[in-house]
């Protein structure tokens, strides 16, 4: 009987790097190694990170170089493989690319590092000063923590801390520094659901009993208790599997802390909040509790998406129609998207809540692919404001040069202050002037190195470019013929728009909210609290202002112009618009005082402002529906772009020039460009775009794959291939 050869196992191992493929490596005789495991091995000079992407028998023909160690945790799933395989393939991208996003710090794959704690002794010290007391208060409230935590927490130096330990009123305790997320209690006090919520909160738990992909769209005006509706769902699917893991996915700046402690109400426990503002150490603890399969509930941004889910369960994407879910640099991708294909590759059922759904998914709905959900009515005697315009071309309407609140709006302001109750401004403008122009030659202020205007900050007295961050301090005389005072500011922004409101009333307490009066998540969520206080008359805000808060005394909603978000070359721009003013809209008459929201318009008939008025999204979306339709455009068709940006103009028209010849020849697919986008310039990289339209039947990715292939890199120029874009910039 002969003997088979014995085969030696191979590792193709995938690293986190912009490389084509994953790379063969030995397995050491010894060593136990599973798909999926986090492991470590030589790559050029230096040892690398990466993941084993696959497992085969090595002939030995090739003298492939070892794996060098694996790493003591749990592997990356089966299915966040293929999710990441299937992401790379649709996004022209290679795998690498998309692993990048899954690996966070190594730290994150070793065992918590433990720090040492203080707890209360029991006896206190004979000698207590102001200061002690403070800490011992600090533990008494917030449980052991570290010497750094609790004097940041009493308010006191490091120094008191460790006194008081020395002293004998606080014990040592050496734990963990990431500790465990408390399980959640899917059976925690939760609201009574009316009738058409708990008939959509069945719907949801039979798509959750019968496991495997479906999606769901849960479509129901703001305010009419959705929410609570994927509440009962996540409680069902942890009462059918304690062990499932939930991620809900949320717009990053919804991520506030009323959200959380609807969370915390209902189940308990704090979830795991994933957001952009988490600092190192919480990400690392995030990410080594979802990879251990101990976290549960998952908040998060888009990001989220990437996270090691082991027995991923549940997924609500919520404000699906968020445009935040486009994320525009680096990887280009759609979270909601990718969130469907996360939950396919899950075999878990998803669900995509909003009041204002994207044609996308409304289309995905009407086809069938997604359950239809719907709740048309606010809970309780709330309900939903009232929409008028104000018609900016009426002279007796018209503000007088320099301002931009209207008579009509004024008044209403008026009245509402008079009722103790609050009005939000709404511009989705920061700063005070998004131009600023010299009234001598007419020289407008550019940012230097982008075709952009400078945005005038009063706050700071700069001029800011808002694309690449630039800034300089508004200049006091023009840069270009040298008179002096004759810079003049053009249009307004919030902090222009506050400054009227408190020259009109002087005795309201006035706010700004925009992402540069809430640059952190706390500053953010302090100003939030104090509007829910009541202690902000009139807030004027960005979009940032315009979702998900619930301020239950805000009764007037003056939307200063309607009309921004309506002009480019934008597909989405009309869809877009009518989202953002419903939301807006819903901010007012949320509790039981009816509320109403003025649109100050120049063109009251435009189609997303007449729907909005009339309260008839149906018609609205039908009639975009019916455009993209006849235009191809998603969801019936798909888009792609091609940028490709170069210091030297020249050199970018003509490696522009290049990829439109070569193009492979193709039915049902259109190119248009190359072209200059609207920022021809950006950071002094000079763009070209190439569009691309394709019939809903052609594979887009396979056909961008074979011409991306096709092309050689010039190292000095830079490819960013976006599927399905949504700036069109
Ligand atoms: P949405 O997510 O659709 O905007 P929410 O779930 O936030 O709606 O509900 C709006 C408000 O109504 C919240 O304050 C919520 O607590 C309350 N609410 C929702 N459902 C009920 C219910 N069945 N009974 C009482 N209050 C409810």
């Amino acid at each position: 009987m002969s003997r088979a050869p014995t085969l030696k196992a191979k590792a193709s191992i995938l690293f986190p790097m912009p490389l084509p493929e994953p790379f063969d490596y030995a397995v050491p005789e010894g060593m136990e190694l599973r798909v999926g495991d986090h492991v470590r091995a030589p790559l050029g000079k230096r040892s690398a990170r990466g993941v084993v992407w696959a497992l085969s028998s090595d002939d030995g023909s090739r003298n492939l170089k070892s794996v060098e160690s694996v790493y003591d945790a749990p592997p990356l799933s089966e299915a966040m493989i293929e999710f990441v395989n299937w992401s790379a393939r649709y996004l022209v991208q290679w795998p690498g690319i998309v692993l990048r996003m899954v690996l966070r710090s190594e730290d994150a794959l070793l065992p918590s590092p433990t720090e040492i704690q203080f707890d209360v002794a029991g006896d206190l010290p004979a000698r207590m000063t102001e200061a002690r007391s403070r800490v011992i208060e600090a533990v008494t409230e917030y449980g052991p923590n570290s010497a750094a935590e609790l004097a940041r927490l009493a308010g006191v130096t490091p120094g008191v801390v460790s006194g008081l330990a020395k002293a004998g009123g606080l014990t040592r305790l050496e734990r963990p520094a990431d500790p465990p997320f408390d399980a959640p209690d899917p059976d925690g006090p939760g609201v009574k659901l009316v009738p058409q919520q708990a008939e959509a909160a069945d719907q949801l738990k039979r798509m959750i009993n019968a496991g495997g992909f479906q999606a769901a769209l849960l479509d129901g005006v703001t305010g009419s208790g959705k929410t609570e509706v994927y509440f009962e769902a996540i409680a069902h699917a942890l009462r059918q599997d304690p062990e499932a893991q939930i991620l809900v996915l949320l717009p990053e700046i919804a991520l506030t802390r009323a959200v959380t402690a609807r969370f915390i109400q209902r189940f308990g426990a704090e979830p795991a909040l994933w957001h952009s503002d988490q600092g190192h150490r919480e990400r690392r603890r995030i990410w080594r509790e979802v990879n251990e399969n101990r976290a549960r509930i998952v908040i998060g941004a888009r990001s989220a998406l990437f996270l090691p889910f082991q027995n991923l369960r549940f997924i609500v994407v919520d404000e699906e129609h968020d445009a935040t879910y486009k994320q525009g640099d680096g990887l280009h991708y759609q979270a909601r998207d990718l969130a469907v294909v996360r939950a396919r590759a899950s075999k878990a059922p998803i669900v995509l809540a909003s009041a204002t759904p994207s044609i996308e998914s409304l289309a995905n709905a009407r086809a069938g692919r997604y359950a239809y959900i719907q709740l048309p009515d606010r809970i309780g005697k709330a309900v939903l404001p009232e929409i008028t315009t104000i018609d900016l071309r009426e002279p007796e309407n018209r503000p007088a040069s320099g301002m931009w609140l209207s008579a009509p709006l004024v008044e209403a302001m008026a009245e509402t202050l008079a009722r103790k109750e609050q009005v939000l401004l709404y511009l989705n403008r920061r700063g005070y002037a998004p131009l600023v122009l010299c009234r001598d030659c007419g020289h407008k202020m550019k940012s230097p190195d982008v075709d952009a205007y400078l945005t005038e900050h009063r706050y700071t007295g700069r001029l800011v470019c808002h694309l690449t961050g630039f800034s300089m301090p508004r200049p006091d005389k023009c840069p270009e013929c040298g008179a002096i005072d004759s810079l003049a500011s053009v249009g307004p922004g919030v902090e222009r728009v506050a400054e009227e409101a408190k020259a009109r009333f002087p005795d309201a307490k006035i706010e700004i909210l925009s992402s540069d009066t809430a640059h952190s998540a706390e500053k953010l969520l302090a100003l939030i609290d104090r509007m829910e206080r009541g202690e902000i008359d009139i807030l004027v805000g960005t979009q940032i202002a315009a979702k998900g808060h619930n301020f239950l005394n805000l009764t007037l909603i003056g939307v200063v112009d309607a009309d921004l978000g309506l002009a480019g070359g934008d597909p989405r721009a009309g869809e877009r618009t009518y989202q953002t003013l419903v939301q807006v809209a819903g901010r007012a008459g949320r509790a039981d005082r009816p509320g109403r929201a003025l649109l100050q318009t120049h063109d009251p008939e435009h189609d997303a402002i007449a729907a909005l008025v009339a309260g008839d999204r149906d018609r609205f979306m039908e009639t975009e529906t019916m455009a993209r339709e006849v235009l191809g455009l998603p969801p019936y068709g798909r888009l792609a772009a091609i940028i490709l940006s170069a210091r030297d103009p020249s050199q970018a028209d003509t490696v522009a020039r290049d990829w439109a010849r070569q193009a492979p020849n193709a039915d049902g697919i259109q190119i248009w460009g190359p072209a200059e986008p609207r920022y021809g310039m950006v950071r002094g990289w000079h763009r070209r775009r190439l569009l691309i339209r394709a019939d809903r039947d052609v594979d887009l990715s396979a056909w961008l794959w074979a011409w991306k292939k096709t092309m050689k890199p010039v190292s000095s120029v830079r490819v960013t291939i976006d599927i399905e874009p949504y700036s069109f910039v």
